[in-house]
């Protein structure tokens, strides 16, 4: 049988070079030609077919075993952000733009779990599917890029049984570089945006008796919204309602006649979630009539929805996990993130994982946080990734057999 573990590790050096050509040119949003070509060629130096062009400038790779079911998907997203890269790194982006979230190393390590698992091709008990998604970071222009990918069939012909995703950086601090970070459930929670839109009537603010105040009834919607988390929600269930953008008013003398909030919902179970979204309109329309005004609201049910992780799934990741870096690596996270991650649409149709390859190392001095100008990684663990998410591909399919 095939040792992963050794096989990872000895293209350590080819990782970090399509880590570091990656990390050279990051792309935004959907709009990543340049990043799907590079991968696209790797995967013809392989051999392996794919499918580009999904939801945007997707890939969708596929390798089969010696069966070509079931199938196995692995996911790594591989867009950058709109940040001004100032790591000073000797391979830093020069384009404007940033892999300041370690996609980079993503994609790199996608590609390492390809070019690992084809050379077990002949003992490969079903097929692998790769992913390789843009888009993550979210698009102002709509959904983002799972779902975009999901919408042109990324998911279809053949349809994973079962998958598993990794993020690399600091997002759990009580980690270290070498280790592997699980955990059964939810692991990030929902990221929703919803407005709601207070409609009054405009006047003289010297005569507020003619008015229906919308900046009034603003501060109680304001107020009471808070009451959701603190005074229904279960105080064990994690739960964020914040407030980002408020927007009424011309002049200091006019009583505006409408009043625009957003904020955002963080939960991390489907259930919350959706009584979260109901109270806040019950709310905000309850005090806004009870103030002769009315809202209209809007609640934007592709968030992405919360990251559940299937307990069987995360047992099948530990269990490779520890075969690579060794059982006292091997960590349950104990508090989940209230980030949200677009992966939770590759995981509501098929069960599976996303778990933490610790990547920051303070000992030399990556201490910037995630989305920062600054963020870099360790690229010593850049082998770590597609030896677990090889090993958990293979040995999953070898007990479907
Ligand atoms: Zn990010
Ligand atoms: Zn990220």
């Amino acid at each position: 049988m095939m040792d992963f573990r050794a096989a990872a590790q000895k293209m350590h050096q080819t990782i970090v070079e399509w880590r570091r050509d990656l990390h050279r040119i990051p792309e935004t949003g959907v709009n990543t030609p340049q990043t799907e070509a590079y991968v696209c060629a790797e995967l013809d130096k392989m051999g392996i077919p794919y499918r580009k062009g999904l939801g945007g400038h997707g890939v969708a790779a596929l390798l089969e075993g010696k069966r070509k079911k079931p199938v196995f998907a692995i996911r790594a997203d591989m867009d950058g952000l709109p940040i001004k890269e100032e790591t000073g790194l000797p391979f830093a982006s020069t384009n404007g733009c940033m892999h300041a979230c370690g996609h980079d190393a993503h994609a790199a390590m996608g590609l390492a779990a390809a070019k690992i698992l084809l050379e077990a091709k002949n003992e490969l008990e079903g097929s692998v599917l790769f992913i390789f998604q843009p888009g993550e970071e979210g698009c102002p222009d709509g959904p983002g890029g799972a779902k975009r990918m999901l919408d042109d069939g990324a998911f279809g012909n053949p349809a994973p049984d079962a998958m598993a995703g990794l993020h690399t950086g600091s997002i759990w601090k009580d980690f270290v570089p070498g280790e592997i970070g699980y955990r059964p459930g939810g692991i990030m929670a929902c990221m929703d945006r919803f407005e709601i839109l207070i409609k009054g009537k405009g006047s003289h603010g010297a005569y507020p008796h003619g008015s229906v105040d919308t900046i009034s009834i603003a501060g109680q919607i304001i107020t009471e919204l808070q009451t959701i988390v603190s005074r229904e929600v279960d105080p064990l269930e994690p739960t964020v309602v914040s407030l980002g953008e408020i927007h009424a008013g011309t002049a200091f003398n006019i009583i505006p006649g409408e009043c625009r909030i957003t904020g955002t919902v963080r939960a991390l179970n489907q259930a919350t979630r959706e009584f979260l979204a109901r109270r806040i309109e019950e709310v905000a329309s309850g005090v806004a009539s009870s103030m002769r005004g009315s809202i209209e609201f809007k609640y934007g049910w592709e968030g992405p929805a919360p990251v559940v992780n299937d307990p069987a799934m995360t047992e099948e990741l530990r269990l490779a996990a520890e075969k690579i870096v060794g059982p006292e690596k091997v960590r349950e996270i104990s508090r989940p993130s209230m980030g949200g991650e677009d992966i939770a649409f590759f995981l509501e149709k098929a069960p599976g994982t996303f778990f933490f390859l610790p990547g920051c190392n303070e000992a030399k001095g990556q201490t910037w946080p995630h989305h920062n100008s600054r963020f870099d990684i360790d690229e010593d663990i850049l082998w770590i990734g597609p030896a677990v998410l090889a090993t958990m591909a293979f040995d999953w399919l070898k007990k479907q057999a």
